[in-house]
């Protein structure tokens, strides 16, 4: 029996993961975590015989311990012991935003392999998680479905053989625009392929989310920015390619559906059985291909520019376009003020070239989304 714990179990990833661990005898969840819907995540536990969940919010959590007599832990304390003490063989981090990193730190740091979601804990503790996980050993299993799709192909392709690695975007709804002017926020989360939360929706529709996935492929493959790149595929169905030394290029296909990649995590080394069609190309269509526009989509440049400057620099980015993105959906802040908070931040944020201890991350975490939060107070006064 392979024990899970699924963290962020009432989000999209988490309760698609639940799906296909329901239909696999051979799994047992010993944990899961939510951030406050409570009576969502008890609901799972009562369903799946889970005895210990985790809520972020302290209310939350005593609503859940008033309504259910399983045990409820709360705040990243609880998740750290919930973690620790599962006797978990795999960890599924599908918690959104910064706020993931403390279960990716306690899930390597105990040996536990990750099944990782969470690309916002690569992009601000990159090195460190890197690190983490070699010296303890734990396995780090991409669930975002370009990295899965890397991964699968560097498995096939073998040790020290690819030179180059591409992953596509679709280009959000706003592809072919050059002004983003007047964006309401319903138009910005409706993606056209893919069905996701709301944060990674919008950082979809400004193209962060690809900038956070180079940090989050330059950390998990080892290689350099100058061999990364981005094209926009719109019918998301190639997911990403691997360049070889010989001059080949590996492809890996499939419709847009994040059971795929969660399975592959999941069961990882083996395959299991996921109800999607397997991939009729006539069917498909036409595949088009773009550069991305990095002028009208700023972030994706200012999350390369951040990445090749690495130390802090991710890590000042990500806080700001959390803080930003939240500003956007609340609908205080405009869409095309998104990626002007995210650069002002960069610009006013003392950065620094290492980081050698995640508190220091964290303390730049808050700091840039305090510095975030001014910037958009002095555009917006209340
Ligand atoms: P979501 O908003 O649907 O769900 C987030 C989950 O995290 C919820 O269960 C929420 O309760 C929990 N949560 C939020 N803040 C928390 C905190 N501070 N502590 C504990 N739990 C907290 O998000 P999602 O779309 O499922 O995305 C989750 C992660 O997976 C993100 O990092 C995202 O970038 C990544 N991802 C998602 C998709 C997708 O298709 N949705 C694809 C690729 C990568
Ligand atoms: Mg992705």
């Amino acid at each position: 029996m392979k024990k899970i714990v699924i963290c962020g179990s009432t989000g999209s990833i988490g309760t698609q993961a639940l799906e296909i661990i329901a239909a696999d005898p051979t799994i047992q969840i010993v944990g899961l975590t939510a951030g406050s819907r409570w009576e969502a995540c008890v609901e799972q536990a009562r369903e799946h015989g889970v005895s210990t969940i985790v809520l972020d919010d302290p209310q939350a959590a005593e609503s859940a311990r008033q309504n259910w007599s399983g045990s409820v832990l709360n705040g990243q304390t609880g998740i750290e012991s919930m973690i620790c003490d599962s006797d978990a063989d795999l960890v599924l981090n599908a918690i959104v935003g910064a706020g993931g990193l403390g279960a990716t730190i306690v899930s390597l740091g105990e040996g536990i392999d990750l099944a990782l979601a969470n690309k916002e804990s690569l992009v601000i503790g990159g090195d460190l998680v890197m690190a983490l996980a070699e010296g303890s050993g734990a396995r780090i299993i991409p669930v975002d479905s370009e990295h899965s799709a890397v991964a699968q192909l560097l498995a096939a392709a073998g040790p020290g053989s690819a030179e180059r690695i591409t992953l596509t975007a679709s280009g959000g709804p706003f592809r072919g625009r050059s002004d983003l002017a007047g964006i309401t926020r319903d138009e910005a989360l409706a993606h056209p392929t893919w069905s996701m939360g709301g944060k990674i929706s919008i950082d979809s529709a400004t193209m962060m989310n690809k900038g956070l996935e180079l940090i989050e492929a330059h950390h998990l493959f080892d290689l350099d920015y100058d061999d990364l790149s981005v094209v926009v595929h719109p019918q998301s169905i190639v997911h990403a390619l691997v360049s070889m030394n010989d001059g080949a290029t590996l492809a890996h296909l499939g419709y847009p559906d994040m059971r795929v990649p969660i399975s592959y995590a999941i069961h990882f080394p083996e395959r299991a059985d996921v109800p999607v069609p397997s991939l009729d190309l006539a069917l498909a269509g036409e595949l088009t291909f773009e550069e991305p526009d990095l002028e009208t989509f700023r972030c994706l440049p200012l999350a390369i520019d951040a990445g090749r400057r690495g130390g802090t620099a991710p890590c000042v980015l990500n806080a700001a376009n959390e803080v930003a993105v939240d500003a956007f959906l609340e609908q205080r802040i405009s869409f095309e003020m998104i990626a002007e908070v995210v650069a002002r931040t960069l610009a006013e944020a003392e950065t620094v070239s290492e980081l050698s201890h995640f508190t220091e991350v964290l303390d730049c975490d808050a700091e840039s989304r305090e510095r975030a939060a001014e910037i958009i107070a002095r555009e917006v006064p209340a």
